[in-house]
């Protein structure tokens, strides 16, 4: 296996490689303690009018949320800025893979500005270009390669969707995985067609068994710091779906026991929860969707109804005050923020729009154009899947 680079926040691009990378902001970050930042923003926003058009990932914070001029899940995100082709500027409240996708899918003009360059994924960042590839080559040692089509959460950077691209595989979300996949095993007519699906082996077990009709057993995990995954050849041969070995470190967090608990606390309670949650977790679960299915139940449920959510707690927190009329509590002990989501802050919000006012680009996200190319195939292949919403 190749010496692999550091996986988390490789976003300094060689900066500041003792510390945390990718913090630097040139110029002024407003201090937090200003009072002046929510009229600050407004007044910068203002002042861009039409040529800014601000994104916010449904798991972002309040403060940063009002300024959004539309929320959504990463997907749905890209997609709304490409069509506002007159938006010069697309100010992505989000993560790095979620602004890389927002540049895949804007035209040459816009320009995509992630406000802070440490807002990465934890869970993108445990694939790894290069380790794909050693997974890969150790797929053909293994006499399988030609067997399997690899697919990737929209979950992961730009370089392991134009991967999958450029190897006959495709993009999935959360809503639209089982149909993604069903499509990626039709691929290799005549044969037990296998699936690499990346990076999320939680949602890649969940929808294979729960969705797919596989069994666990027809699952391995390609473990990407061990030799060859951790894996003999003759497992290889036998599964179906080799699961990156990934995970989301806030839906990670969920557990059965704090299901159990809720029951017996609260008799009738319904339990939600985010298909990255553990498969554990969701065979306990009630209900299983992405954040655009648990934002409509929440909303379609009857007055008085009892929830337990397993998702992101902004979110959560923010349909508890929408929709006082029903119970709603979180699904885990503890707060559980994602860290990365919660960089976006109001002083680099701020920060942000003032340099864009002010004629200064900064921290723009661009995907190279042969990765771009590539992405799109990918993109492109989930785009043409009948009949599903694409969201995450
Ligand atoms: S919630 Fe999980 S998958 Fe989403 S950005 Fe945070 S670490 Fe990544």
């Amino acid at each position: 296996m190749s010496t692999v680079d550091l996986p988390l926040l490789p976003l300094g691009k060689g900066r500041d490689l003792d510390a945390e990378r990718g913090v630097e902001c040139p110029g002024d970050l407003p201090p937090a303690s200003d009072p002046h930042l929510v009229e600050r923003a407004r007044a910068a926003k203002e002042a861009l009018g039409d040529k800014v058009f601000i994104l916010g990932h449904h798991y972002q914070r309040d403060e940063v949320i009002q300024f959004a001029d539309v929320t959504g899940d990463s997907f749905k995100l890209a997609r709304d800025a490409a069509a506002r082709p007159d938006a010069e500027y697309i100010v992505f409240c989000g993560v790095h893979f979620m602004a890389e996708s927002a540049d895949i899918l804007t035209s040459e003009r816009q320009q995509v500005v992630l406000p802070d360059l440490a807002a990465g994924c934890s869970m993108a960042d445990m694939a790894r270009l290069r380790q794909v590839e050693d997974a890969w080559d150790a797929l053909a040692d293994a006499g399988i390669q030609d067997l399997v089509v690899p697919v990737t959460y929209m979950n992961s950077s730009a370089d392991i969707k134009a991967f999958c691209g450029r190897n006959g595989g495709l993009v999935c979300t959360s809503s639209n995985a089982d149909v993604a996949l069903e499509w990626a095993m039709a691929q290799r007519p005549g044969v037990d067609a296998k699936i690499l699906f990346l990076p999320d082996q939680h949602l890649g077990r969940n929808t294979a068994v729960l969705k797919m009709g596989l069994t666990v057993d027809d699952c391995v995990v390609w473990d990407p710091m061990k030799k060859n995954g951790g894996l003999t050849p003759e497992e290889l041969q036998a599964a179906r779906f080799i699961l990156w070995k990934g995970h989301c470190s806030v839906h990670g967090r969920f557990s059965a026991a704090v299901v159990d608990e809720l029951r017996e606390q609260h008799p009738g309670i319904n339990i939600l929860v985010h298909p990255e949650c553990t498969h554990e977790v969701c065979l306990k679960a009630d209900l299983i969707g992405s954040t655009e299915f648990i934002i409509k139940t929440i909303e379609a449920a009857p007055a008085g109804s009892i929830w337990a959510i397993g998702t992101e707690l902004n979110l959560v927190n923010r349909l508890r005050t929408d929709h006082p009329d029903k119970s709603i509590v979180f699904l885990d002990r503890n707060v559980c923020f994602c860290s990365t989501m919660n960089r976006i802050d109001l002083p680099h919000l701020v920060w942000a729009l003032e340099n864009l006012v002010a004629g200064n680009v900064v921290n723009r996200i661009e995907v190279d154009p042969d990765t771009e190319r590539d992405a799109l195939v990918a993109l492109q292949r989930m785009l043409d899947l009948p009949g599903k919403s694409h969201r995450d």
